[in-house]
């Protein structure tokens, strides 16, 4: 596939991601495993069922020659869960440094908790209900954002008075991580105990970049991590 980049797929209500930059494709893991015996491609039958072989018997090495460079736009307590994963080399936004463009997430849906899982949600509230929540949470980020801005202008330092705006603001990050490590994190943050949020951006990573970037191991990646 011809890299056009950067790609950039919006997601939430003011969130994306882009990517950036791709360094390598199957043909890179191929080439990365035959190596070891100085082989070269075989044609694409065979260089596949490499690819299979080496996911299944998770022979992860030649998985890291390929690099992904994104640029996320998410709601904070994404983020929060994005960077537990150590494997990510990040850069974020600094609310020391600047106060401009802050956005914030509203979601389209108040989910409600789920009777069996202490972590997950299930359905949705009633309109009523998410009326209800919709206005009270917009007056928050409001009264949050007014007071902000009010603490900027009396030179209160930004390092401090960011610390009263809501989880729901975005932040912005740029991210770089290997193919064996964003399979790793896509097979966590795409699976139905992952907070719906972080599973929008997992699934746009897989969606349009792995799948179509990578055929062969988004092939195999289907067969022995997210089975
Ligand atoms: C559904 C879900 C619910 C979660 N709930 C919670 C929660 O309630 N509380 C909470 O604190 N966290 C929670 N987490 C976060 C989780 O515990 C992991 O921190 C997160 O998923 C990152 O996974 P990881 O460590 O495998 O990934 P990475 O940090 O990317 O690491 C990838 C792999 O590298 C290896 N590795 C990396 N660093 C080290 C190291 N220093 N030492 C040894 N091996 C290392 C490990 O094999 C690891 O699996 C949750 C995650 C998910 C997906």
């Amino acid at each position: 596939m011809d890299k056009q980049l950067p790609i950039h797929i919006d997601l939430l209500d003011k969130g994306f991601i882009e990517l950036q930059d791709i360094m390598g494709d199957d043909n890179a893991i191929v080439a990365a495993a035959r190596v070891s015996f100085l082989g070269e491609s075989k044609g694409d039958i065979q260089d596949r069922k490499l690819i299979d072989y080496l996911l299944r018997n998770r022979h992860t090495s030649p998985f890291e020659q390929v690099v992904f460079k994104f640029r996320v736009k998410c709601p904070l307590f994404v983020a929060r869960q994005w960077m537990r994963h150590r494997t990510w080399h990040l850069n974020e936004i600094s609310r020391r440094y600047t106060s401009e463009a802050l956005d914030f997430h509203f979601p389209d849906d108040w989910r409600l908790q789920s009777s069996n899982n202490k972590q997950c949600s299930e359905g949705s509230a009633e309109s009523v209900i998410q009326q209800q929540f919709n206005q009270q949470t917009q007056s928050i980020v409001d009264t949050a954002l007014q007071t902000y801005e009010q603490m900027v202008e009396a030179g209160i330092a930004r390092e401090q008075a960011r610390m009263i705006l809501p989880q729901n603001m975005y932040t912005t990050f740029i991210g770089s991580v290997d193919l064996h490590n964003l399979l790793h994190f896509l097979a966590l943050r795409r699976e139905h105990h992952a907070q719906h949020e972080i599973r929008v951006y997992a699934d746009a990573i897989y969606e349009n970049f792995v799948k179509p970037f990578l055929p062969w191991t988004a092939e195999a990646a289907e067969k022995y991590l997210f089975s």
